[in-house]
């Protein structure tokens, strides 16, 4: 699929790179990196039936009701990864997590903006995959769900 870039700046040696994400706009549509940010996996949570799966189970959580409409969509992009297959190293794949610095690995990066004009490139990526998520019972998916809502909602974006 054809990709976007966007500069990012590393927190830790301060050099600025390009890294790709979904081109601005898209619906319903996201990357996913692992921990080390060098892996990265697609998303179309429109046809993903984990994603109305993990919105359900979240909507229900404790305190999740007093958020806002917003707040509730970015917390469910911030723990959808718990539905999702695990990288290669043993990483969770997150909507959320930043791409790795090509000069220190650092993952301490921030997204600064679309490249202007905006550069792109086809790159082949793999779908998120839910083989151990369409193993566990609804109950193992609730406790899951409800783990990493409440870990999200006592960091500070969260808090309610
Ligand atoms: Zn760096």
């Amino acid at each position: 699929m054809i990709l976007s870039k966007y500069y990012y700046r590393c927190k830790n040696c301060d050099s600025k790179f390009k890294a790709l994400d979904i081109h601005e706009g898209a619906y319903a549509e996201f990357i996913l990196r692992n921990g080390k940010g060098d892996q990265l996996r697609h998303l179309n949570a429109i046809d993903d039936s984990s994603y109305d799966e993990v919105a359900q189970i979240l909507e229900c959580c404790e305190h999740v009701s007093t958020l806002s409409e917003n707040q509730q969509s970015d917390l469910l992009q911030h723990i959808f990864g718990v539905a999702c297959d695990p990288a290669n190293d043993g990483s969770e794949f997150q909507i959320d997590n930043k791409p790795k610095c090509p000069s220190c690995d650092s993952v301490n990066t921030i997204l600064c903006g679309p490249t202007n004009p905006v550069e792109t490139e086809e790159i082949d990526i793999l779908p998120v995959e839910h083989t151990i998520w369409n193993q566990i019972t609804t109950l193992e998916k609730k406790k899951k769900v409800e783990l990493v809502v409440h870990q999200a909602l006592s960091e500070s974006n969260f808090r309610v």
